[in-house]
């Protein structure tokens, strides 16, 4: 069965013993994940090592992922992480290509293809974030960019390999703006994405990969949202800092 997972991203928030506090508060209330289910905490790179000791048990699917990593192996790259790095503690997830990456640090499809393939050569999963501006939604060729970003970043990797991979469709426009797609949005994307890895890979890939939707997901929506067939959980942003918030989308995994 196709991985459910609710993926918190906590970018640039909470000091290091508020994002202790906020652990401590969910791991309080014992969501039981099924077997296929995953929690996933992307928190900033200081707080990795304290986060896995404090999540990844035996007991429970919960992991940690970082936020990013950087596009060449190793070297003269001041203040920056490498996919080996991230490997070396032990780290499983990393969230690639996510939108404010994009856009305040001009990540392209490009280099967004190089993170990618480094993750897999270090036996970390990718949660691969693509999603279109609101200036292309309003054009009507969503489609078509989030299908290019998939093939520019993603389609160069043989399938055993594509298989492996996290997407999360995260439209710009319902990014932090408490504008969240409608189910008939997210569903229609979700299917649209799966049909193109399916032309790419074949049906079988295709129903493998779970596609994580993004954007202003809340503990009221995320439910009817989760409920769409091809929506496979969420990457959640400001409803993944609230303890009672989060718990709550954990819960509504189906
Ligand atoms: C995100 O950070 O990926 C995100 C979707 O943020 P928010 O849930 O706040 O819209």
């Amino acid at each position: 069965m196709r991985k459910q997972i609710a993926a918190a991203n906590w970018k640039m928030n909470l000091t290091f013993q508020q994002g202790e506090k906020l652990l401590d508060d969910i791991l309080d209330a014992e969501v039981k994940m099924a077997d296929h289910q995953l929690t996933i905490f992307a928190v900033p790179y200081p707080y990795l090592l304290m986060t896995r000791s404090e999540v990844e048990t035996d007991e429970q699917n919960y992991y940690v992922a970082a936020q990013n990593c950087y596009h060449k192996k190793s070297g003269a790259y001041t203040g920056e992480v490498s996919a080996e790095m991230l490997h070396s503690i032990n780290i499983k997830y990393c969230v690639i290509g996510h939108s404010e990456r994009r856009e305040y640090f001009n990540e392209t499809n490009a280099t967004l293809a190089e993170k990618t393939d480094l993750c897999l050569a270090n036996f970390i999963t990718p949660i691969f974030c693509c999603g279109e501006p609101l200036s292309i939604r309003e054009a009507g060729k969503q489609n078509e960019y989030v299908a290019n970003q998939l093939k520019e970043s993603l389609f160069h990797l043989p399938a055993e390999k594509a298989a492996t991979l996290i997407i999360a469709y995260e439209p710009i426009w319902a990014i932090g703006t408490g504008k969240t797609a409608t189910t008939e949005q997210a569903q229609e994307m979700h299917r649209y994405l799966r049909s193109v890895l399916a032309e790419k890979y074949g049906d079988i890939t295709a129903s493998e990969i779970p596609i994580l939707y993004g954007g202003s997901v809340k503990a009221g929506n995320a439910a009817e949202l989760f409920a769409c067939p091809d929506v496979d959980g969420g990457l959640v942003g400001g409803a993944s800092l609230v303890a009672g918030d989060f718990i709550a989308i954990m819960k509504a995994l189906k």
